[in-house]
């Protein structure tokens, strides 16, 4: 018996403790863990340095206002605007707060340059921003806006094909009242598809063109999952606003919008705030996580190891042609397509003590820390393998 609302289909199975890579469960068996709670315990559980920063912290004070300085907080946003394309940052909670924040700076920003009625967003259609009554108004889904009626406007959609090209039509979808489009630079929920670069750039082009702002959700993506800092960055395209969370907090709960002055100008007191956001607990954890993941041989050995797993899966795929269809993503942000259902093949994987997580069109999310050792790899590889004889 439960008493928590049946809003998610639990499996029957929880953990005491972790380490490392590793997950252990109320009954002392050991999972490998490349779910990583989807993306957010980026640098493993129970990470020494994660937790030095936490109680240290914790002895001196754990939350103020932000009616006063945070100096933890500035800390965290220095580090984050020298180290990115940022110029400034809101902090808060969660990923949804950060592209809520999002939508709200780009709507402000044409508010504050006498143009309020450029105040729609453009987004893919059956994209991920988040559980909001905006944003799911935002991803376009039926399945996420059902019953939640009156629908919230100020959203239009465009798809993303896998075919030529890319975005159909999408010059016509940008209306006099567009204020930005806004996509995820890899959808993650939406199945591990990747933005090629060439569309990146096309859809900066046509914002420069259209003189709208473009918004990259990098809340699954960001923070080294794709081995870059940003998934964005390998396509050199230069975004205005950036909502991160996931990664960033290791554990603790942490969202950020990041975004240039231009747009940042725009907001004035009492235009956005938030209580628990940029408190000192999760900015001394987030500043530390930012200390690690930044680093140029922490990302190369991100990219390095990533390779690996890839080419792996890949062989995979070759051995098993009538099972694996597609390995996608990039870096630590992996998918495993299926040509059929992939529940009762995340099942198996969970049956052998290996934690993934599912994602739309038949997806296994592989979403492991992005400090997972290289015999760890191979153990899951093994694992994969081992399932997908099973199910020749
Ligand atoms: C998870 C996710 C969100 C929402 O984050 P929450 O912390 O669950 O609110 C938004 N955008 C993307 C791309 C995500 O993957």
């Amino acid at each position: 018996m439960s008493y928590l609302v049946k809003n998610y289909n639990r499996k029957k199975i929880s953990f005491k403790s972790g380490k490392g890579s590793y997950l252990y469960t109320t009954k002392g068996s050991k999972y490998l863990d490349f779910c990583s709670g989807i993306a957010v315990t980026s640098l493993g559980h129970a990470n020494p340095q994660l937790i030095k920063a936490l109680n240290n912290q914790a002895k001196k004070v754990w939350h103020v206002s932000n009616a006063f300085i945070i100096p933890e907080g500035e800390e965290l946003a220095k580090k984050l605007v020298q180290k990115t394309f940022a110029d400034k940052v809101i902090f808060s909670n969660s990923g949804v707060e950060a592209t809520e924040a999002a939508i709200k700076v780009a709507k402000r920003y044409f508010y504050s340059i006498g143009k309020p009625y450029k105040n729609r967003i453009l987004c893919i259609k059956n994209s991920f921003h988040g559980r909001t009554l905006a944003t799911i108004y935002a991803s376009g889904s039926k399945k996420m806006t059902e019953g939640f009626l009156p629908k919230i406007s100020g959203f239009d959609h465009i798809e993303f094909k896998d075919s030529q090209p890319r975005f159909p039509n999408i010059r016509k979808r940008i209306k006099k009242t567009t204020a930005a489009i806004m996509v995820e630079t890899i959808l993650g929920e939406g199945g591990i598809k990747p933005i090629p670069d060439k569309c990146l750039k096309y859809l900066r082009k046509i914002c420069n063109e259209k003189k709208i702002l473009l918004i990259l959700d990098e809340v699954q993506s960001g923070v080294g999952r794709s081995g870059d800092f940003f998934a964005f960055e390998q396509s050199k395209v230069k975004p205005d606003i950036v909502p991160i969370a996931k990664g960033i907090g290791g554990g603790f709960p942490i969202g950020v919008v990041l975004m240039t002055n231009k747009v940042a100008n725009a907001m004035k007191p009492g235009s956005h705030g938030s209580t628990f956001g940029g408190n000192p607990l999760a900015m001394k954890v987030g500043s530390k996580v930012m200390d690690i993941i930044s680093k140029k041989s922490f990302l190369n050995n991100v990219k390095k190891n990533s390779k690996y797993f890839h080419n792996q899966l890949n062989n995979l795929k070759k051995k098993f042609p009538k099972i694996i269809k597609e390995i996608r993503g990039r870096g630590y942000l992996i998918g495993i397509q299926l040509f059929k259902d992939q529940t009762s093949f995340i099942k198996a994987l969970m049956k052998n003590k290996l934690l993934t997580i599912r994602a739309a069109e038949n997806v296994i999310r592989i979403l492991p820390p992005l400090n997972v050792k290289k015999n760890e790899i191979d153990q899951a590889i093994k694992i994969i393998s081992k399932v997908c004889l099973k199910y020749k």
